[in-house]
């Protein structure tokens, strides 16, 4: 489903993706983890081409991000995105949210997002709060509506950027129990987290990143059995974090 052949980016002259080869099959949960800094935002973003690469490519579905043909506003509606901050829009309420880009880019008829959009509230759990802004929202709360938008785009892959660092400690599992069920469901996903519960539940592979490099991209079972073969980066990021 997704394919990174030999990516490198560069922003100017600092190189923060170095040769980073891997690939996600459909159905399968990828975790990323490492160090900050170590790019892990910056390679989930180039997925759906959120950030250019300058050597290598990224093929997602067939559709290449390297071919200058290729439409990527449409590639980045097929892939859904979730981020650290939720990003809503604060303006609207909360299905207005998961409509907006129904009707704008998948042309959806007004009543059918609407039905689609409570349909997915209802699957997160927060269909009470249909007509209440972003705002008036608990982080948990909010970070659920990001991911039912996500949905509404009926995405093929999803990816998240770190979706539960930004929450008090006790909205964690509201969040990651949404994540665990679309994993059990059978959604494509790439997840930067460093919430190895998750991992050990529902990863099939982890990945460790290290200075832009891909240093570690095992089965979970062999990522959390401590073997000689783990690298002395990721053994020492792995003792700071469990
Ligand atoms: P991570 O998500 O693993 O913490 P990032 O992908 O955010 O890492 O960042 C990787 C490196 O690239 C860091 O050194 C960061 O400072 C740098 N970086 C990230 N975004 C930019 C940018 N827009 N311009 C310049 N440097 C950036
Ligand atoms: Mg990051």
């Amino acid at each position: 489903m997704i394919e990174i052949k030999n990516v490198s980016k560069w922003y100017g002259s600092f190189q923060v993706l170095t040769d980073c080869t891997t690939s996600i099959a459909k159905g399968e949960v990828v975790v990323v983890c490492g160090p900050s800094g170590s790019g892990k935002s910056t390679l989930i973003k180039t997925v759906n081409a959120l950030e250019p690469i300058q050597k290598g490519d990224i093929v997602v579905d067939g559709i290449s991000v390297a071919n200058p043909k290729t439409d990527l506003p449409k590639l980045r509606s097929r892939v859904g995105m979730v981020f650290q901050h939720f990003e809503l829009f604060p303006h609207l309420t909360v299905t207005d949210n998961l409509t907006l880009a129904q009707v704008k880019v998948l042309k959806r008829g007004k009543e059918e997002a609407r039905v689609r959009a409570l349909k997915l509230l209802d699957r997160v759990g927060l269909q009470a709060h249909k007509d209440k802004f972003p705002g008036q929202l608990s982080g948990g709360q909010q970070q659920r509506v990001a991911i039912a938008r996500a949905l509404s785009m009926d995405p093929i892959a999803m990816l998240f950027d770190e979706p539960t660092s930004a929450l008090d400690p006790e909205m964690v599992n509201e969040v990651l129990d949404v994540m665990v069920d679309l994993a059990k469901e059978g959604m494509t996903m790439m997840v930067v987290t460093h919430e190895m519960g998750f991992a050990r539940k529902v990863a099939h592979r982890v990945i460790f990143m290290d200075a832009g490099k891909i240093v570690e991209d095992c089965s979970k079972e062999a990522f959390f059995s401590p073997t000689e073969e783990r690298s002395d980066r990721a053994k020492q990021f792995l003792s700071k974090i469990l």
